[in-house]
């Protein structure tokens, strides 16, 4: 284990750092985080440099995906917690660029993703993924990476960029890593940490929820039925409101009616003032 995080905030010097670490044969994976590490961010650190040589971590809190009534302003920022939490799990490097490093004045260029964008979050969420699609570009095409890591957790994120980075023949390998979960079933977020005790006692009904659904839906039950009924539970449980609960195909994610193939189960509700997403495969007996 390394316990030097090289840390960058020019683009420059980082670039000659990957540059030469390539020369020397490593296998380049960069993981795009918003900071505000934890267990969920590390394991992507974890299986970085399970498959590659050098783990690189961005960290920057990309405005252009916020709406202008989301937690842009106050979503939680701490970077010397991140960086040691790095150096524990061994990034090699991280890439801390400024707004103004990402956006300097004159920046003017939007990256607009197709159909996988469209529904669940890209409703409720309008501009949210033209903004991610362009802040992800912008670092695979700083950072060079041979491989980026995506996770699970925000699986229409994963595959809207798996449709980018196939649409404009980008040099890079996308993979997803599953959600990692707190013992209760609970997914990691960074936002976890907006929620009271009684909220934080209530949030691991989402995945149940989701995963009640999953089975039924794996035992050939049809989508409609079950979105009612879990729209009601999670209502009942005191999430509101619920934004979507949707069943839709893991690949294409267009809307199912019955899972045939392999499908997936997604959701964002509130509780309270925190919106939480989370999401479980249907795997057809
Ligand atoms: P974020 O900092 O929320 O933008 O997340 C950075 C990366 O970590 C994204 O690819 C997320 O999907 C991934 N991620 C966040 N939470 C988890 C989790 N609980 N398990 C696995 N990956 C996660």
């Amino acid at each position: 284990m390394s316990d030097k995080t090289l840390r960058f905030d020019r683009l420059e010097p980082l670039r000659e750092q990957v540059d030469a670490w390539r020369a020397g044969g490593d296998r380049i994976v960069l993981v795009p985080t918003m900071g505000a590490l934890h267990s969920g961010h590390l394991a992507l650190v974890a299986h970085a440099k399970a498959i590659g040589q050098r783990a690189i971590v961005s960290i920057f809190v990309n405005p252009t995906q916020f709406g202008p009534n989301e937690d842009f302003s106050r979503y939680p920022r701490d970077t010397e917690t991140d960086l040691a939490l790095l150096a524990q799990a061994g990034a090699d490097a991280a890439w801390l660029p400024s707004v103004e490093t990402m956006y300097p004045t004159g920046f003017s260029t939007r990256i607009e993703p197709g159909p996988a964008a469209e529904g669940l979050c890209g409703t409720v969420r309008p501009g949210h993924f033209s903004g991610v699609a362009t802040v992800v570009t912008k670092l695979i095409n700083q950072v060079r990476p041979d491989i980026a890591l995506f996770g699970e957790k925000d699986f229409q994120q994963l595959q809207v960029i798996r449709s980018v980075v196939r649409d404009l023949d980008m040099a890079v390998t996308i993979e997803g890593v599953p959600t990692l979960r707190e013992a209760d079933g609970l997914a990691l977020s960074s936002r976890n940490r907006y929620l009271d005790p009684r909220e934080r006692a209530i949030a691991p009904r989402l995945h149940a929820v989701l995963a009640e659904m999953a089975e039924r839906l794996g035992r050939g039950a049809e989508a409609a039925p079950l979105i009612a009924e879990g729209t009601t539970a999670l209502e009942t449980a005191g999430f509101g409101p619920v934004q979507y609960l949707e069943v839709r195909d893991a690949q294409t994610l267009a809307p199912v009616v019955r899972a045939e193939r392999e499908a997936r189960v997604l959701v964002a509700a509130y509780l309270g003032a925190t919106r939480l997403i989370d999401n479980v495969a249907v795997v057809p007996a």
